[in-house]
């Protein structure tokens, strides 16, 4: 099958790539505008296989998009392409509405046609994923001012978003159920958990903590750092959209998550304690632990159920936090080429053709 990525330079994106071209025998075009958060390099070991090809093209751009699904003719739609980040939404969320919303109506708008134009044999085949988030559910009640048993998102959930992210991907969500139910769409949609591992920009809480750690920086925390996330490890988020794209069933939507609730206290905590065992310093990494001004509107606490997931297409998550945020912090350790270059711009300057 033929598999278009949207957003497939991003985080997720190229987690899915790269599990696309390691772990089967499908063709991928990724098509990506390339932003702050696309980064080719993260699909270096990738990129020159022949079922991958790459389109640097905005999903806002109707006349692009039609072109690229007129060339390639894809089976599947997955569509990750997103601003994703809440603080820089909570900053200025104009690209968030236009990229998540407008964004989001262009590709829809290309698939109907795209779709529609599809011989019989090769309808039926068709499919549209929308990657989404749990933040679209708002947040849960937190186990500190809470004492009854506490509920999990389930797909039943009701929308509640509090972010300008979260509200923007909510709409997008909207928007492709009301093409489903309007004109038949073939679509199936994910809601996950935050996802961390390795490639995940540095802006994010875990590749923050870590990079700040190794520098020798404070290591940022909202608040008192008791807010609640239900973390999963980005390759089993990979492994689940493919299972989704490909096996779910139309018409639905799936929660993944990974079981895995922790305060950010925790997570820096963890992250601090593997670090002092593996790359010992004089006094411990927790030291470095800066409590700062929490993000206004911060939902305190998400948590997801997956059991839909799980009993009807099997899927489980293969890594534990514990084993999962190690892996995470040795990559980083290991892979320091890609994170200086991040961090330098530079993976930005050598796209725009400017020197060092
Ligand atoms: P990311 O910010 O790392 O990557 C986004 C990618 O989309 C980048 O490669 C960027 O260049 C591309 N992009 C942005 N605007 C574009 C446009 N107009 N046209 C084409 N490409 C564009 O994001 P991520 O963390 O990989 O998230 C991917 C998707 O998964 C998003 O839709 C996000 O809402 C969703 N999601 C993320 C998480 C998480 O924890 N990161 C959790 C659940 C769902």
């Amino acid at each position: 099958m033929k598999i278009l990525v949207t957003g497939g330079a991003g985080f997720i994106g190229s987690a899915v790539i790269r599990y696309l071209i390691n772990e089967t025998n499908h063709e991928v075009i990724n098509l990506d505008k390339l932003t702050y958060a696309g980064n080719l390099e993260s699909l270096e070991k990738v990129a020159s296989n022949e079922r991958y090809n790459f389109e640097h093209v905005d999903v806002c751009d109707g006349i692009e998009v039609k072109r690229v699904l007129e060339h390639y003719r894809p089976n599947i739609i997955m569509h990750l392409a997103a601003e994703s980040h809440v603080d820089r939404s909570i900053d200025g969320p104009g690209e968030f509405m236009h990229t998540n919303i407008i964004g989001t109506y262009t590709l829809l708008e290309q698939a109907r046609l795209y779709y529609a134009n599809l011989s019989p044999e090769e309808q039926p085949l068709f499919r549209f994923h929308h990657i989404s988030t749990d933040e679209v559910y708002g947040d849960l009640p937190h186990p500190d001012d809470y004492k009854g048993e506490l509920p999990c998102f389930t797909e039943l959930t009701s929308y509640s978003p509090s972010s300008p992210y979260s509200a923007s991907k909510a709409s997008s969500d909207h928007l492709v159920r009301a093409w489903a139910r309007t004109y038949s769409l073939p679509v199936v949609i994910t809601n996950c958990s935050n996802n961390y591992g390795p490639y995940h920009f540095p802006e994010k809480l875990i590749p923050l903590i870590i990079l700040n750690a190794i520098a020798d920086k404070p290591l940022p925390v909202y608040g008192k750092g008791n807010q609640i996330r239900d973390w999963l490890y980005v390759e089993d988020h990979a492994e689940a959209l493919v299972l989704v794209a490909t096996e779910g069933k139309l018409g639905e939507t799936y929660n993944i998550g990974g079981h895995n609730e922790r305060r950010n206290i925790e997570v820096v905590n963890t992250i601090c304690k593997i670090l002092d065992e593996v790359r010992p310093k004089s006094s411990s990494y927790s030291e470095l632990i800066t409590f700062v001004k929490d993000r206004p509107g911060h939902d305190m606490r998400y948590a997801i159920d997956a059991s839909k997931i799980k009993n009807t297409l099997g899927w489980v998550p293969k890594e534990t936090f514990e084993t999962g945020l190690r892996k995470t912090v040795l990559w980083y350790l290991e892979n320091e080429a890609w994170w200086k270059n991040v961090l330098s711009g530079e993976y930005v300057l050598e796209r725009l053709g400017v020197g060092k």
